[in-house]
């Protein structure tokens, strides 16, 4: 996703050593990712930096709950995010080198960017369904769910009895 610009850290008038950093997550954040799971929330992002003469050693630290909408009864849901991603700057100016977690920088490089990880440290930290704890669904749409459930009973969904056939041949 674009930059913003309130995620870049300028690193070269730094002295070697632990630096911490915090943002918070704007709306511009959100709107920028363009990622429909991601509307809004109260997310805190702390960033320790350790310099040293050829590397930059960033932990990310995301924190807080995203305003997402719930995957089975679809009503507002407050969800609790806890991410952690490290990301590794070389300072040697040898670019052909990159990885996912070691980026090499240009020699004349002064300051990085963590927008991109950001976003990749939340996106890793959500998992693909996310739903109210039991009970706790819009009463009116779980009592839909239900019935449908209950009517649906007869033929399962053939994921679940994959699933049911794996847990059998373990027993
Ligand atoms: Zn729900």
């Amino acid at each position: 996703m674009e930059a913003l610009k309130e995620h870049t850290i300028a690193f070269s008038g730094l002295a070697d050593g632990a630096h911490e950093f915090q943002f918070t997550l704007e709306p511009e954040f959100y709107a920028a990712a363009g990622d429909e799971d991601l509307e809004g929330g109260q997310m805190t992002v702390d960033v320790k930096l350790e310099k040293s003469s050829t590397l930059l050693v960033v932990n990310i630290h995301l924190k807080g709950t995203l305003a997402l909408h719930c995957d089975r009864c679809d009503g507002p849901l407050d969800f609790p995010i806890d991410g952690k991603q490290q990301q590794i700057y070389r300072l040697t100016g040898q670019e052909e080198f990159e990885d996912d977690e070691l980026v090499s920088l240009d020699s004349h490089a002064h300051s990085i960017n963590l927008t991109h990880y950001i976003y990749e440290c939340l996106r890793l930290a959500l998992p693909i369904r996310h739903v109210h704890p039991a009970g706790q669904c819009d009463p009116e749409v779980e009592q839909v769910l239900n019935k449908m459930e209950v009517e649906h009973d007869p033929h399962p969904d053939p994921r679940w009895e994959v699933l049911k056939d794996l847990k059998d041949k373990q027993q």
